[in-house]
């Protein structure tokens, strides 16, 4: 039985789909102005994993991440760079799918586009006008009026008047009241635009969400998920949004990935501790680099901040390589998963426990011991297929204990060193096959001397 912490009732929660068998299931995704950093990739990493497990438990999911190709980012990305718009943007996203693929992301049900949607937004905000929830302000701006949406902080769990008292920007001429949040932006000269009822103009962040969901997956959905950063103001305006045109629940589940800090701090542009993804992977090696780094962002529970740094990535890499060694030194069966193996039961109980990805490594590395212990192809298999749910644990393991050899170098040359190193010792000249094992060891390879022969691996 699958639990979720639900950030809306802050408890865990029996998962109860609308619809027996089926999720569906909508994630906030990027926008597309730069490449993607290490924390962005931990939230989108975070619900693959949510979306692989529950396809492993049998569900048919539908999983929408949108793409935000329109925002004041994007425009001022594109004027400084001088180039068109949608040039960024197409470039920004083919980077996208070059990095989550990477990182053995699969490909969600559907990415749907905010410029591919304007119609939807325009649709929905012209609900939310009819039914008194929304306003058009005398500069061709349209504003959600959020005094008339009752249970407006009910998933930050903000008071609307404290919220008040807090504000400190100067009251806005064009809103009726500051807490109002815009749909729909009047155009500005040089910026991209679209004709409305409201007059020329580009549809406002929140909008975005409320109306691709709806067109994908209808007023009420399963899951929702995010950064907690997106919990105030967008979720929250996202509810508002959604169930002021409907007048239905819109989120049954609402999910939250928690941050990912670098150096034991926020990773933010000003403090100038942003990495990018790319930038990460180009510093690994290129067979192992993507999946140590979805294992390293998969160690920690995924409401638990994580913290980033050179050592803790390069932890990640030695679990992750003792897991893979185990694989190679005992060739896996290839077995379906029989859950009632109690090391599959008990990874099973921790994934079902809101997902509680720490327990269920520390599971695979207990099996890990076993297979080692008892050589047992058939438990290897299932280490092998246990991991295979979350996306790991799938590449050839002597590939990947190999890793990529550096300057076009490769395995061949290796194995022809061990070659020449074994028959210098049947000869009894040792010098000789020390002087190979020196020399593989200046090249960084380490020669391990085992019951089954000479293997080797990346120091
Ligand atoms: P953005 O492109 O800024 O809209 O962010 C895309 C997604 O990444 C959102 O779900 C954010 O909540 C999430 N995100 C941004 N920064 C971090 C971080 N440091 N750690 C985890 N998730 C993040
Ligand atoms: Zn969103």
């Amino acid at each position: 039985m699958l639990k979720i912490h639900n950030s809306l009732s802050r408890k865990k929660e029996e998962f109860v789909p609308i619809e027996p068998g089926k999720v569906r299931m909508y994630v906030c995704g990027l926008t597309v102005y730069d490449y993607f950093h290490i924390g962005n990739a931990r939230t989108l990493t975070v619900f693959d994993m949510v979306y692989r497990w529950l396809r492993s438990e049998g569900f048919d999911v539908k999983y929408v991440r949108n793409i935000t190709d329109v925002d004041d980012k994007i425009i001022d990305r594109a004027n400084k760079n001088n180039e068109p718009i949608e040039s960024l943007t197409a470039r920004m996203v083919a980077a996208m799918h070059e990095d989550t693929d990477r990182l053995l992301l699969l490909r969600p049900s559907s990415e749907p586009r905010a410029t591919g949607h304007i119609d939807d937004m325009l649709s929905m905000i012209g609900r939310l006008v009819e039914r008194g929830k929304a306003y058009p302000a005398d500069n061709g701006d349209v504003y959600y009026a959020v005094r008339e949406f009752p249970g407006y902080g009910k998933l930050s769990g903000k008071a609307i008047d404290d919220l008040r008292a807090g504000e400190r920007v100067a009251v806005d001429s064009h809103k009726r009241d500051p807490l109002d949040f815009v749909l729909w932006k009047a155009a500005k000269p040089h910026e991209p635009h679209w004709h409305s009822h409201y007059g020329e103009g580009r549809p406002g962040w929140h909008i975005e969400c409320s109306a691709m969901s709806h067109a994908e997956l209808g007023e009420t959905i399963d899951i929702h998920g995010g950064g907690w950063d997106l919990q105030f103001p967008h979720h929250e305006n996202e509810i508002a949004q959604s169930e002021g045109a409907s007048g239905r629940p819109f989120v049954n589940y609402w999910m939250h990935a928690a941050f990912l800090n670098m150096d034991n701090e926020k990773m933010s542009k000003s403090l100038g501790n942003v990495f990018t993804t790319r930038e990460i992977l180009a510093k690994l090696d290129a067979v192992q680099g993507g999946e140590v780094v979805r294992f390293f962002l998969l160690r920690g529970h995924y409401r638990s901040e994580i913290n980033y740094t050179w050592d803790t990535l390069q932890d990640a890499r030695n679990s992750l390589l003792a897991l893979y060694t185990a694989l190679r030194d005992v060739t896996p069966a290839d077995v379906a998963i029989d859950w009632s193996n109690p090391f599959a039961a008990r990874f099973r109980d921790a994934m079902n426990d809101d997902f509680n990805t720490p327990n269920a490594f520390a599971v695979l590395h207990e099996l890990r011991g076993e297979v080692n212990r008892t050589r047992s192809h058939e438990l290897s298999g299932l280490l092998r297929a246990l991991g295979g749910t979350l996306g790991l644990l799938s590449q050839d393991p002597r590939a990947f204990v190999h890793g990529a050899v550096a300057g076009g170098d490769d395995a061949a040359r290796i194995e022809a060193a061990i070659q020449a190193r074994i028959d210098a010792k049947k000869a009894r000249n040792f010098a000789e096959a020390d002087r190979i094992r020196d020399e593989l060891k200046a090249q960084g390879i380490v020669l391990e001397d085992g019951a089954g022969g000479t293997t080797w691996r990346r120091a």
